[in-house]
């Protein structure tokens, strides 16, 4: 199985723009919002036109639609001790896998949210909850996975510990339709030492398989502003940061990092390019040639 690299590119003018800038820098696998990520979504249904413009696009390159993830929005909580923001954070997610499963995209991906009131088991619990209700709702091979998180504040599944109690709250039924992926960034802010070696590397994906039975649906490839053990969510172009390319080269080694989406979530320059203007970002360009490098 190959390395299937790809970024969360820029989406000015729709997402089979951002589809086309992914294929102009050769990507082979993609990552987008659906709606405006810092809103809840919850009555945002997708109109047909956007589905049968996104496939088109997607058709003309080599990205197969089981490899594009679609990232959720950030405000769902889906963690909360509150009743009723954890009901509209439920239908957000619901709502981001019926969107997802209309496009035909391989996975949704999401942060599972904060345990305000530091009851991390009954927190644990209401995001498998919620995670049971979306894939109820949808009927589709769209898959809904838990994104490990950097840590700061009250933040969920920061270890592999959590991620696994989590899926392992969803009944057997579905587990195949749900799991995890993993972000490097988070990873090492949130005190696993990818930098050390790669032995290191090996035993980080090892601790995350074993907790949860399963090896990661995604990667999402990000170096870190922020120190080991910092819970700074920051990324930060691949061997700008405290990560260092060399770790990369580690990960890329582990035969678990083939057959899946490869995203990378780092700074872009042309954040403001025109709505109409296919052209890939130099800044994603750079990064793709960096990987195929490793
Ligand atoms: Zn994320
Ligand atoms: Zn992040």
């Amino acid at each position: 199985m190959e390395h299937y690299f790809g970024a969360h590119t820029i989406d000015n003018g729709g997402i089979h723009m951002a589809v086309r800038r992914a294929g102009n820098a050769n990507m082979r696998a993609l990552q987008l919002f659906t709606a405006i990520p810092k809103y809840y979504g919850d009555k945002v249904s997708i109109r047909p036109e956007r589905v049968t413009r996104f496939r088109d696009a997607l058709a003309a390159t080599k990205i197969a639609p089981e490899r594009v993830v679609v990232h959720a929005a950030y405000v769902l909580n889906v963690a909360t001790p509150d009743a009723e923001k954890w009901t509209r954070a439920r239908d957000g997610l619901a709502k981001e896998l019926e969107r997802s499963t209309a496009l035909g995209v391989g996975a949704v991906c999401f942060h599972p949210g904060a345990a305000t009131d530091d009851d991390r088991e009954a927190a644990a619990e209401r995001i498998a909850a919620a995670i049971v209700h979306a894939l109820d709702g949808a009927r589709g091979s769209t898959r809904l996975l838990v994104e490990n998180t950097a840590g700061a504040g009250r933040t969920m599944a920061r270890t592999a510990e959590e991620v696994g109690s989590i899926l392992a709250h969803v009944p057997k039924a579905l587990r195949a339709r749900t799991g995890y992926g993993l972000d490097t960034c988070h990873l090492f802010a949130s005190g696993y030492d990818l930098r050390a070696s790669k032995a290191e590397v090996k035993r980080t994906l090892d601790a995350f398989e074993e907790a949860t039975g399963e090896a990661p649906g995604f990667f999402h490839l990000n170096d870190s502003e922020g120190a080991l053990g910092s819970n700074k969510d920051r990324h930060m172009l691949i061997g700008d940061g405290a990560i260092g390319a060399e770790a990369f080269g580690w990960l890329l080694a582990d035969p678990r990092t083939r057959g899946v989406p490869l995203i990378l979530e780092t700074p872009q320059l042309n954040t403001d390019i025109g709505d109409d203007d296919d052209a890939p970002d130099p800044y994603d360009v750079q990064m793709m040639e960096l990987l195929e490098r490793l």
